[in-house]
């Protein structure tokens, strides 16, 4: 059985994109926050993995942080025996125009949103390149496309994956290893949740669909991604955005 790797796991993107590589057959190895409620909310979507029929345990890690990495990605190949797809996808925003941003919120966007890829594709893919194969695929953002007034610090932590994604993809292609980018949009989960009605509503009038995105419609690229059927496409960007206009 293959195993997936999905980083932030315990609600949002993650959670869906854990739920439809379990429904696609892979084992999966979810990784939270270390916190109560992000482990709590993450064996809810464990046990809603296992109704397909795969093994799914639940991994605590900063991912932010070089070592709990580390030893995540040992623990995990030590539980699951190979590691066949990983997902970047934790991250978290501290909007703010940058004139106001304060220097401790743009150091934490950037190490969570992006030394998170570094940690963890450096780890995983040390074991993929023994195996020789591998699919990693990283959840950047149309603000790393495009840019976005008020995240400073989100729209270069995007981008910068965007860039990493495109070196993963040259270093590591020889080894059978496939690296891609999904750039959402403004997709339904608690991360926008929090935005004003009136932005939200700005947001939704430029996007040429009229309406939001679900975690549903980024899971579905990325189980194409890690799948065999994308076995020739690597260091390419999707965006999944509903023709946005920023
Ligand atoms: P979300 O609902 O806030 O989920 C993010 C997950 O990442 C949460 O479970 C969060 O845990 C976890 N996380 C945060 N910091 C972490 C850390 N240091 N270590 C481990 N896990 C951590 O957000 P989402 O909307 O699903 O976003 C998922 C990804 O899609 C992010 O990379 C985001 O930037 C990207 N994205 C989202 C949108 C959108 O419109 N929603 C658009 C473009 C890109 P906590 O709850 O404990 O923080």
């Amino acid at each position: 059985m293959a195993t997936a790797i999905v980083t932030g796991a315990s609600q949002g993107i993650g959670a869906c994109i854990a739920k439809r590589l379990a429904k696609d057959g892979f084992d999966i190895a979810l990784n939270h926050y270390p916190s109560d409620s992000d482990k709590a909310n993450a064996e809810k979507v464990a046990e809603e993995c296992r109704a397909f029929g795969v093994k799914a345990e639940l991994f605590a890690a900063d991912v932010s942080k070089y070592d709990e990495c580390e030893k995540m990605v040992k623990d995990i190949k030590e539980a699951f025996g190979s590691i066949d797809a990983l997902v970047n996808n934790a991250g978290i925003t501290k909007d703010g125009l940058l004139a106001r941003m304060k220097e401790s919120d743009y150091d934490a966007v950037i190490a969570v949103n992006q030394k998170s890829v570094f940690n963890m594709t450096k780890f995983a893919a040390s074991v993929m390149m023994k195996q020789r194969h591998g699919r990693i695929v990283n959840v950047a953002s149309v603000a790393g496309l495009y840019g976005n007034a008020g995240q400073m610090n989100y729209s270069a932590s995007k981008a910068a994956i965007i860039g990493m994604t495109k070196t993963t993809a040259k270093e590591f292609g020889s080894r059978n290893i496939t690296c891609n980018a999904v750039a959402p949009g403004l997709i339904r989960t608690p991360m926008t949740d929090v935005l004003s009605d009136e932005l939200k509503q700005k947001m939704i009038e430029a996007v040429a669909l009229k309406r939001y995105g679900e975690p549903e419609e980024i899971a579905s690229v990325v189980s194409f991604l890690v799948s065999d059927d994308a076995s020739y496409v690597s260091g390419q960007v999707i965006e999944i955005s509903g023709a946005l206009s920023m």
